[in-house]
């Protein structure tokens, strides 16, 4: 293992071809790894280098497009960023399977974030929280003038809150929340802003030490809604169904099951998420807090039998995302992405995710309770595993479609094809 020292000084301050080149020469790549890295597809270099520190190249997903949704009404393609081989073909599943029932309806409960601003060291936490309360008109006064251009796309503070926390070692901390209406924007700069500026003033009120001065990932004043019906003609029948809202029951009471329910729904809304341009990360924090909310943690769709004995699904969660802020202006491609999508508001972008949130449970689900997931999983994996293997060009379809005849999805086997085809 080649071993050299990670204290390059002054790396930061270099131009970006020189970053590379200097890590080329410190790490000893060949030639050719140095080129790949140099060739940063349509995501231009200086734009990259723009977004992160430090950047030396981009790092390509691919990019699918999910068809069959309808949400509210419209027909939406959803495209999606994802390294994971079925995640694609699951949305385009459950959305065919539940177009004839309209597709899915959507709401939102608001555009909502909270700030929080921790206070220590308060000898009086009750009396300060009410110090703090009656002080709201200046408090929104101080959070709208931090931003003026927010106020001017209808956003800007909406409410206050403090909260005496108990410490576990004795004493209590009181934790205000701004909260604040971000309108088209995920918010986190904004709402931070206001926190920063604000928390001198809680100090001053109260004689208390401010510390942590930050949004809450947890965006339980920004939840997604989307429901969808699926009728046993659609699904395959009774069995089916009833396979499927047990898979749901076993996600509801056992946390266990609950993380790989969830993460599946995940692999739809982060795949839709970061094809945006927006915070992956941000989206499933709040995501999972919201799971675990009432103390379990739980599933975020629900599944029922409605009156005419058809399959319903449901999905509330927070979805902080936004048109402007973040990558979603700065990125070429998410800018292309929101074009497709057709949204005009981050209400209807969290809308439809959300909807795809619940078409890919579905499809999960359904796999599940009938062939297993392994089935579809390993027919789309089949590629990756000839790629794997070594196979280029048209060698990879042909190694992929003998694994699945031989119904052995396997690295050694997809060696074994590749040499015979090659003789
Ligand atoms: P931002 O500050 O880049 O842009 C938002 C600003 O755009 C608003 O404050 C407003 O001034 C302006 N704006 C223009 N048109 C608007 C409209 N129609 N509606 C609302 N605002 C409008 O971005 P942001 O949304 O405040 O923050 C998002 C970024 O913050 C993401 O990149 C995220 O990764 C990052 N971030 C996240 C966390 C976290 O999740 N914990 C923490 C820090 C930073």
């Amino acid at each position: 293992m080649q071993t050299h020292s990670s204290r390059i000084s002054g790396f930061h301050n270099l131009p970006m071809a020189d970053r590379l080149a200097k890590l080329v020469d410190i790490s000893g790549l060949t030639p050719d790894a140095a080129e790949h890295l140099a060739n940063t597809g349509n995501l231009e270099a200086a734009i990259a280098d723009s977004m992160i520190e430090n950047a030396i190249g981009t790092m390509n997903i691919p990019l699918g497009v999910a068809t069959n949704m309808i949400v509210d009404g419209r027909d939406v393609l959803i495209p999606m960023a994802t390294e994971e081989s079925s995640v694609v073909a699951a949305v385009c599943n459950a959305a065919r399977q539940c177009r004839d029932s309209g597709g899915f309806v959507t709401s939102m409960s608001g555009s909502l974030m909270i700030a929080q601003i921790q206070l220590t060291q308060v000898p009086d936490p009750e009396f300060a929280r009410l110090r703090i309360l009656e002080q709201k008109a200046q408090i929104q006064q101080v959070c709208d003038d931090t931003d003026p251009v927010l106020l001017k796309h209808g956003g800007g503070f909406r409410d206050l809150e403090v909260r005496v926390l108990n410490e576990a070692r004795g004493g209590a901390m009181v934790v205000t929340h701004l909260i604040v209406d971000t309108r088209d924007a995920m918010g986190a700069n904004a709402v931070n802003s206001m926190a920063e500026a604000v928390a001198p003033l809680i100090a001053q009120w109260t004689g208390g030490r401010p510390y942590l001065r930050i949004l809450s990932n947890l965006a339980d004043r920004r939840l997604a809604r989307a429901r969808a019906t699926w009728t046993l003609d659609a699904i395959g029948g009774e069995a089916v169904r009833d396979g499927i809202i047990s898979a749901y029951e076993f996600a509801h009471i056992d946390p266990y099951r609950a993380a790989t329910h969830n993460k599946g729904i995940m692999n739809g809304v982060s795949a839709v998420v970061l094809a945006s341009g927006n915070d992956t990360r941000a989206v499933e924090a709040g995501a999972h807090a919201y799971a675990a909310r009432s103390g379990q943690y739980r599933s975020l769709t629900h599944f029922e039998v409605d009156r005419d004995g058809n399959l319903v699904g449901t999905i509330e969660m927070p979805l902080a995302v936004g048109l402007v802020g973040g990558a979603t202006k700065s990125h070429p491609t998410a800018q292309v992405v929101l074009d497709i999508l057709g949204v005009d508001s981050a209400d209807q972008l969290a809308r439809v995710f959300a909807a795809v949130g619940l078409a890919q449970n579905f499809s999960a689900l359904k796999a599940l309770a009938t062939t297993g997931i392994q089935k579809g999983h390993m027919a789309l994996h089949a590629k990756n595993i000839a790629v794997m293997a070594g196979a280029v060009g048209a060698e990879i379809e042909a190694v992929a479609r003998e694994l699945i005849a031989r119904g052995k999805v396997r690295v050694d086997i997809a060696e074994e094809c590749l040499q015979q085809m090659r003789a």
